[in-house]
C-alpha cells in the first residue's frame, strides 16, 4: 500500500500502522480463529457476534451451537421469551445482557421485507447506516457483522484493538471508534484488514493485556511508548 497522506492520516503514522500491524501478524496465529466455516445465516452472523462480547471464542461456539439448535429462524426469535434465549446462549456469559438484546435485534430484522439480505445487497456506507440504526447495533457490531456476512474489507475496532492502538500512541485518548477505523484501514491493505482485526485482537488478549501486558516478551516494546519495564 502507498505511504501517501490519506484522509487527514500523515505518512508516518501510517508508516508506524503498517509496522506494528506487520509485527502482529508475525507473532500470533490466527489461522483458525473465525465462525466462516459454519456456513451461518446472516441472522445467526449477527448473534455470533453479540454472543462475542465479553468472552472466549470456545464459549461463543457452544451458546450458538445451542442457539441454532433451539431457533430455526428470526421470526422465531422475535417472538420468544427472553428467558428461553438466555437458557439457550448461556454458555457465552452476561446472557441476561445479551438475550434482550437478541429479542431487539430479531424484531427489527423480522419486519424488513427480505431480512438482513436487504442489507446485504447495499453499498457499505449504506448498509452501515441502515445496520446502525437499528436499536442494539452500533458501529462495530455492523461493521464484524459486514466483514463477515460479505467479505466487506474493513477493520473494526474493538477494546482490545483500542488499548492497544492507545498505549501505541496512534489513538488518543478521546479518539472515536470511526477516526481509529479509518487511520488503520489507511496503512492496511483491504484483503488483510479481516486478517489485522483478528490478530490485533489475538495480541491484545495474550500480550497487550488489560492487566499485566507482558511487555519483556512484546514485539512492539521498542515502538511503544507506554512499555512496562520489567
Ligand atoms: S510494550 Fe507492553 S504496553 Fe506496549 S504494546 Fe507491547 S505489551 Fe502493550
Amino acid at each position: 500500500m502507498g505511504l501517501g497522506k490519506v484522509a487527514g492520516v500523515g505518512v508516518e503514522e501510517r508508516r508506524l500502522i503498517s509496522e506494528i500491524v506487520s509485527r502482529v501478524l508475525k507473532s500470533v496465529d490466527v489461522s483458525s480463529i473465525g465462525i466462516r466455516s459454519l456456513n451461518l445465516k446472516p441472522f445467526e452472523v449477527l448473534v455470533a457476534v453479540i454472543l462475542s462480547q465479553k468472552t472466549n471464542r470456545e464459549n461463543v461456539r457452544k451458546a450458538l451451537e445451542s442457539f441454532r439448535k433451539e431457533f430455526k429462524s428470526v421470526e422465531e426469535v422475535a417472538s420468544a421469551r427472553v428467558s428461553r434465549i438466555e437458557r439457550a446462549i448461556r454458555p457465552a456469559g452476561l446472557w441476561r445482557m445479551k438475550a434482550p438484546r437478541i429479542k431487539l435485534i430479531a424484531k427489527q430484522v423480522s419486519k424488513l421485507e427480505n431480512g438482513l439480505d436487504e442489507i446485504l445487497k447495499l453499498p457499505y456506507p449504506e448498509a452501515k447506516k441502515a445496520l446502525s440504526s437499528m436499536k442494539g447495533i452500533g458501529p462495530k457490531t455492523a461493521d464484524v457483522f459486514l466483514m463477515i456476512a460479505r467479505d466487506e474489507q474493513v477493520l473494526p475496532i474493538d477494546t482490545h484493538i483500542f488499548r492497544v492502538m492507545r498505549r501505541l500512541g496512534v489513538a488518543g485518548e478521546r479518539e472515536d471508534y470511526e477516526s481509529l477505523r479509518v487511520k488503520l484501514e489507511s496503512a492496511v491493505e483491504p484483503e488483510m484488514r479481516m486478517t489485522a482485526h483478528l490478530a490485533l485482537i489475538e495480541f491484545g488478549r495474550s500480550i497487550c493485556k488489560a492487566r499485566n501486558p507482558r511487555c519483556g516478551e512484546c514485539p512492539l516494546a521498542e515502538l511503544c511508548p507506554s512499555k512496562v519495564k520489567a
